[in-house]
């Protein structure tokens, strides 16, 4: 089954059975069920924090979208990667993670270094051999990376990194909050997870923050369901339905964000003021054949590097329809300044290292007229 017809009707392609054939699944808002009614059912209920038949849904959807045999939802992104790392790593354990990675990841993976020894190793996964030389001369647990990266919006072979995972028996795990599981599909290319923000372009109206950690195996799925229930921080049936309403959608959104953010980034290039525009869907990026081969749609992402921090901020200060707002793949459009806000628990001299400080600008495309959203960074830059 081809995505658009999975995400086009939730309630068949969830496998829920509902008694009256409800078009939508509906919210189970309920901490508890009852035993004895539930005698001769296929899967029974107890707990919600444990398991409940509306988060089911959803999850029951996001592991076909990614070809996977399970997935728990879970109430952040951050906190699906949370339960990843809970999974899979124990006190001393090594994580290998690529350099450019969310604000929120690095943090996290900061406490975790502080409180229970966790080694972070980072590393550049444009190069491979870098990869290959860490996974050679260390015990790697867990090989971590997004793909775009952000802000930097590298484009990373999964493929080749799979089979490094393979070749040195780690776990490799995917955070595909940017493409999605419409662009690209990690488990696919040799990922034994994919984790992802639900927050972005997947509920899509910036409503609610959500995650979701899909597994590729019985056995990881299990474990990962294990954890969520312990540590307690699945999703809430409100925060599903929410989720789900921007699915039947979402081939759509990501398709004409892309098409307007291709016009938005070539229009952009015509200012002096601007030193550079990335964006993966223009023919002169640098990784435009890797972007072109591993995603069906370009997440609608763009980067600018202004020559200094003034002209930033007059962009910044100066728009209307683009407001100044962390996150990105909503229907509104937006901008930041990642060294200041995404970004800003990551250190100040990784991100120097990636050309990323106070006039770098991260625009994020929405759902917009294109022509309103030129006219408005055409006022704001004059
Ligand atoms: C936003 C984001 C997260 C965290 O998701 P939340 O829903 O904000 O907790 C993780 N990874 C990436 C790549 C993100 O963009």
């Amino acid at each position: 089954m081809k995505i658009e017809t999975l995400l086009a009707n939730l309630a068949l392609n969830s496998d829920f059975k509902d008694p009256y054939g409800a078009s939508h699944f509906p919210i189970y808002n309920t901490a508890t069920f009852d035993l004895k009614k539930q005698e001769g059912n296929e899967r029974i209920y107890d707990y919600s924090r444990s398991d409940n038949p509306t988060r089911n849904a959803l999850e029951n959807i996001f592991a076909k979208a990614e070809n996977g045999f399970g997935c728990v939802c879970t109430n952040t992104g951050i906190a699906a990667i949370s339960v990843l790392f809970e999974t899979v790593l124990k006190n001393g354990d090594t994580v290998l993670v690529e350099n450019d990675s969310y604000g929120g990841t690095y943090r996290l993976l900061k406490v975790l270094t502080e409180k229970n020894n966790i080694k972070t190793i980072y590393t550049d996964f444009t190069n491979l051999n870098l990869v290959e030389e860490e996974l050679k001369n260390n015990e790697i647990s867990l090989i971590l990376c997004e793909s775009p990266t952000n802000p930097s919006l590298k484009i990373i072979d999964l493929e080749e990194i799979g089979k490094l995972s393979k070749k040195y028996n780690t776990l490799f795990a995917v955070d595909n909050s940017m493409a999605t599981f419409v662009s690209q599909k990690p488990l696919d290319l040799g990922a034994d997870f994919s984790v992802f923000s639900t927050t972005k372009f997947i509920s899509g109206h910036g409503s609610v923050t959500a995650g979701a950690v899909v597994s590729k195996t019985k056995e990881l799925h299990q474990k990962v369901r294990f954890y969520a229930n312990a540590y307690g921080n699945a999703q809430s049936p409100m925060d599903v339905y929410l989720t789900s309403l921007g699915l039947p959608t979402l081939v759509y959104r990501m398709k004409a964000q892309e098409e307007s953010a291709l016009i938005i980034a070539k229009f952009l290039k015509n200012f002096p003021q601007i030193k550079s525009v990335k964006f993966p869907a223009l023919e002169d990026f640098e990784q435009y054949g890797l972007a072109k081969k591993q995603m069906s749609i370009i997440p609608a992402v763009l980067t600018i590097q202004f020559q200094d921090e003034e002209t930033a901020n007059q962009l910044i200060n100066n728009t209307k329809l683009f407001e100044k707002k962390v996150s990105y793949g909503t229907s509104d459009s937006r901008l930041e300044i990642p060294a200041k806000m995404s970004h800003a628990t990551n250190s100040k001299d990784s991100l120097a290292s990636k050309g990323i400080d106070n006039a770098t600008v991260r625009i994020s495309v929405g759902l917009e007229n294109t022509e309103d959203l030129i006219e408005d960074l055409s006022q704001a830059l004059q």
